[in-house]
């Protein structure tokens, strides 16, 4: 295939087609990939999301890559559900400084009845700013799922991490096909889907085309693929894992770019180890949406300027950030957040 020749989305791919994809000699693979990637997006756009830790640590999952899991000593500072007002108040952060989505990620196995409230009020009060709103919680119920929906939830991250052939070798607490169940909730919901998976965990070729292909063939292609590069955190047991050819990172990007032309292909957890370079060569294979960090955002927050000034040295824009006058902007964050003060869950959720 050419790089001019109209792309289709398909979800019919065979393990020897994705193979000869990455197999491609890189140029070829880069020049394919940016040639699909202009079809069905402005190639000098980049989508903006802020992560935010809602809950922080002591999750019942195994996933030998996360610092979150109770199984391993890590380290980690383990915080209790966040107050809904401060998560209020980091996303008018985010907004400000320019993110369009919010994120908040949660490390449960799945939600508890008694958090489901406070959830959906950070989900209201979130959407209330005009931001896109999205959540990882774990797994969920079909009670769950609409019930996040109606609030206003737009996406719902959920990783599928690698191939069902290698996951029983990462994650041994759930399985492959509860990943899957609880995305087909989500997309019965009409929330949007993000789901991607990690590079770096000791996975061969195989496992990483069979990732993309479990993706690529569900019955709508994720809105939205974060591709991960492992971040090895001393205590996990993949903290000794051999790092990954960076070039093959690369070529992961431009194989999801090409298998789902309408996603976007989100550069995640692992920028902030990769070179500008490294960067620039992502978002040429068709990356297009990153995260301004994996953690909230202070006042000045430096990475966030790093990565504006990156953007600025490739003539990159920030996609679609909503246009408010600044009035208009602060009425509706100062509103969202009267509002939030006065409901009865503001005080302390964690306690509740
Ligand atoms: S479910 Fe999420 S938070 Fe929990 S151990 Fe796995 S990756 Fe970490």
């Amino acid at each position: 295939m050419s790089a001019t020749a109209a792309s289709v989305t398909r979800h019919d791919w065979s393990l020897a087609e994705v193979k000869a994809l990455f197999e491609q000699p890189f140029n070829d693979l880069i020049f394919q990939a940016q040639g699909v990637h202009r079809q069905h997006f402005d190639a000098n756009r980049v989508q903006v999301s802020t992560l935010l830790s809602i809950k922080t640590g002591a999750c019942p999952e195994d996933c030998k890559y996360c610092p979150q899991s109770g199984h391993y000593n890590t380290g980690l500072d383990k915080e209790k559900l966040m107050e809904v007002q401060k998560v209020l108040e980091a996303a008018a952060e985010a907004k400000a400084i320019g993110s369009t989505r919010f994120c908040m990620g949660a490390a449960w196995k799945h939600p508890s009845a008694k958090d489901m409230p406070y959830v959906l009020k950070m989900v209201e009060g979130v959407k209330a700013l005009g931001l896109e709103t999205c959540m990882t919680l774990g797994k969920l119920d079909q009670e769950q799922t609409k019930a996040l929906a109606a609030a206003g939830l737009d996406y719902y991250n959920h990783n599928l991490d690698t191939s069902p052939e290698f996951y029983g070798n990462i994650i041994t607490t759930r399985t492959y096909a509860d990943r899957l169940e609880t995305l087909s909730y989500v997309r019965e919901s009409g929330m949007k889907i993000c789901s991607g998976g990690i590079l770096g965990m000791g996975e061969s070729l195989n496992d990483r085309a069979g990732l993309l292909i479990q993706l690529a063939n569900l019955p709508e292609h994720p809105e939205s693929v974060p591709i991960n590069m492992l971040v090895k955190v001393k205590g996990t047991p993949l903290a000794e894992e051999q790092d990954v050819d960076p070039f093959d990172f690369i070529r992961m990007l431009a194989v999801a770019r090409i298998m789902m032309p309408k996603s976007h292909v989100r550069l995640s957890a692992g920028r902030e180890q990769m070179n500008e370079q490294m960067q620039a060569l992502a978002f040429l294979a068709g990356a297009n949406s990153i995260f301004y960090g994996e953690k909230l955002l202070t006042t000045g927050n430096p990475q966030a300027d790093k990565d504006m000034l990156l953007f600025k040295r490739l003539g990159i824009q920030p996609e679609a950030r909503e246009e408010h006058d600044d009035e208009v902007h602060q009425a509706a964050i100062e509103q969202a957040l009267v509002e939030q003060r006065d409901s009865k869950l503001f005080y302390d959720a964690a306690s509740a």
